[in-house]
């Protein structure tokens, strides 16, 4: 109840945008989001005032925080303190620092409803997301912890009893950049495979979701993760720039769109980086006649509806069966309209607020273009204010189009909003092609009875995160990542830990050498 009366207090205070970078809220009452380095809540050290913003509650606009970017000394700090750190914690067992990750998990269980109301403060995602994401964080979390003990290399015999080994080493320090649609769930994606592995890690969660990733810091540490291990800065693009070419970090794990991501591995490039990139995706759903109706229908929803729709995997183009379409259509129509649009914060609210304005116009004018480009609206698309006390605040009502075809700018563009778009289709063959004709390829998923139809059609599509009769699902343990411009390398699952580590390979031998000269 803390952030409500703290909203109270608040309420006066202007209303700014976010990236609103003059006139950052003057009250006592407003203070910084702070950097996490070396085991302690810091200042950052910038005191540049052209690199400040005002962080706001995406509900009710009010102002929750300063956010000041943080600059080269901040970022040498971090690096800095994360490269002392790795010397030990890398030395350590991978039993002990799975010890570690599993107490981590346990507290992040305890402290489950305060994580949720600082990520639902920070997002503006309806609660009920909030707790199922911070649960689904700390089974990450503990998973890491037991696999931390299972990081091994290999022997290999070789001829004359000489044999070889390889040995799987941490990597060193790792810079992690998050997006702002799970800002806690990435915090833990990057940094409990990274620390399995004897990794450190630097973080700089999206300027836009700065709350939570400091309280991680504190989880870790009170579990007993040496201080230094996992650091936080806050700031902008010109602070993830200057993690990604800081000498001290050796590998970028990056979740954000295309553009940026280009920028990241650019700069990795140049010195010669390990890198991960998570990035956008225009996912395909596919509808088979033969599914079951309803079940498609609750596929589709989830592949669209979640965290206002801005979710990377989301399945916006739902190609349906030319037989069903009609049907489908009334059916999703019917359960859109009943969606809770409201407060954030209440239990049976389904559609939360948009993260800014900034988005919210995009998706909006997104809506407007494919009207103009002969799309029809069944439903949604609209801003609306559920109540007064929301007036500062962004919601859009789930949108649904029909009458789209394969190049309308709506079926091409990632918009990261809940913007549905329905496209009918005749035959398999023909779905398929036109499924796999986008830039991206983070995932899909098809609706169907017939199982051999089901894996047929999914080993033909271009994506790294399938799903068959259901959609949006995440397990512990499950990789995830994307083809083609929706990323390289992979998160979750044992695969992760592949992209956190190096192989060392020894050849030892056991007779006298001979060489030929
Ligand atoms: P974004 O690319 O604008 O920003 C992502 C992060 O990069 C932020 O922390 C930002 O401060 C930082 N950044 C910006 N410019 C930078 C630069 N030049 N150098 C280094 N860092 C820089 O993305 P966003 O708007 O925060 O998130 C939406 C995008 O993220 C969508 O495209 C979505 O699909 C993608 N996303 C992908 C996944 C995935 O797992 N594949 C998950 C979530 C979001």
């Amino acid at each position: 109840m803390a952030y409500f009366v703290r909203s109270k207090q608040l309420f006066r205070l202007v209303i700014q945008h976010r990236n609103c970078h003059t006139a950052v809220a003057s009250s006592p009452a407003v203070t910084k989001a702070l950097n996490y380095i070396n085991g302690e809540r810091v200042q950052p050290v910038n005191k540049d005032t052209s690199q400040q913003f005002n962080l706001l509650y995406p509900a009710t606009g009010e102002v929750l925080k300063i956010v000041q970017s943080s600059g080269s000394e901040d970022l040498n700090l971090a690096v800095t303190a994360a490269q002392t750190a790795q010397k030990t914690w890398g030395a350590m067992s991978g039993f002990e620092r799975g010890q570690v990750l599993k107490k981590a998990a346990d507290l992040i269980r305890s402290r489950q409803e305060e994580l949720s109301k600082l990520e639902t403060l920070d997002t503006g995602k309806p609660i009920w997301e909030s707790k199922f994401d911070i649960q689904g964080c700390a089974d990450t979390v503990e998973y890491y912890g037991g696999l931390a003990s299972t990081i091994s290399g290999e022997f290999l015999q070789l001829s004359g009893g000489n044999f070889a080994y390889t040995i799987r080493e941490p990597l060193g320090v790792v810079g992690g950049i998050g997006a702002w649609n799970y800002p806690f769930q990435m915090a833990t994606w990057k940094s409990s495979p990274a620390l399995a592995c004897g990794n450190s890690i630097v973080f700089k969660p999206s300027q836009m979701t700065p709350l939570t990733a400091v309280v991680l810091g504190e989880i870790y540490k009170e579990a007993g993760l040496p201080d230094g291990c996992f650091n936080v800065v806050q700031g902008e693009a010109e602070t993830g720039s200057l993690l990604c070419n800081h000498p001290g970090v050796d590998k970028m794990s990056f979740t954000g769109s295309v553009d940026v991501g280009s920028k990241v591995m650019e700069a990795c490039a140049k010195g010669i980086k390990h890198v991960t990139l998570e990035l956008g995706g225009k996912s395909p759903l596919i509808i088979f006649e033969d599914s079951n109706l309803d079940n498609a229908v609750t596929g589709a929803m989830l592949a669209n509806f979640l965290t206002q729709g801005q979710v990377c995997s989301n399945g916006t183009r739902v190609f349906v069966q030319k037989s069903v379409k009609s049907t489908f259509v009334d059916k999703l129509v019917t359960r859109t309209k009943s969606m809770k649009i409201g407060d954030p914060f209440s239990e049976d609210t389904t559609v939360g607020a948009t993260i800014t304005r900034e988005q919210a116009d995009k998706v909006l004018s997104y809506v407007n273009i494919a009207k103009k480009e002969g799309a029809t609206v069944i439903c949604g698309g609209t801003e609306v204010t559920p109540e007064p006390r929301f007036k500062d605040g962004v919601f859009i009502s789930p949108c649904i189009l029909t009458d789209c075809h394969d190049n309308m700018t709506v079926v091409k563009d990632e918009i990261f909003g809940s913007v549905l778009s329905v496209l009918e289709f005749d035959c398999e063959e023909e779905v398929i092609k036109r499924a796999n004709d986008t830039e991206f390829g983070l995932a899909g998923g098809v609706f169907t009875n017939d199982l051999k139809r089901a894996h047929r059609v999914i080993s033909q599509l271009k994506a790294g995160s399938l799903y068959v009769n259901n959609y949006n699902m995440y397990p512990v343990g499950v990789p995830f990542g994307g083809y083609k411009k929706s990323g390289i390398g992979r998160e979750n699952g044992p695969e992760a830990l592949e992209y956190y580590t190096q192989v060392k390979s020894v050849y030892v031998e056991m007779n006298d050498p001979e060489a030929p000269f």
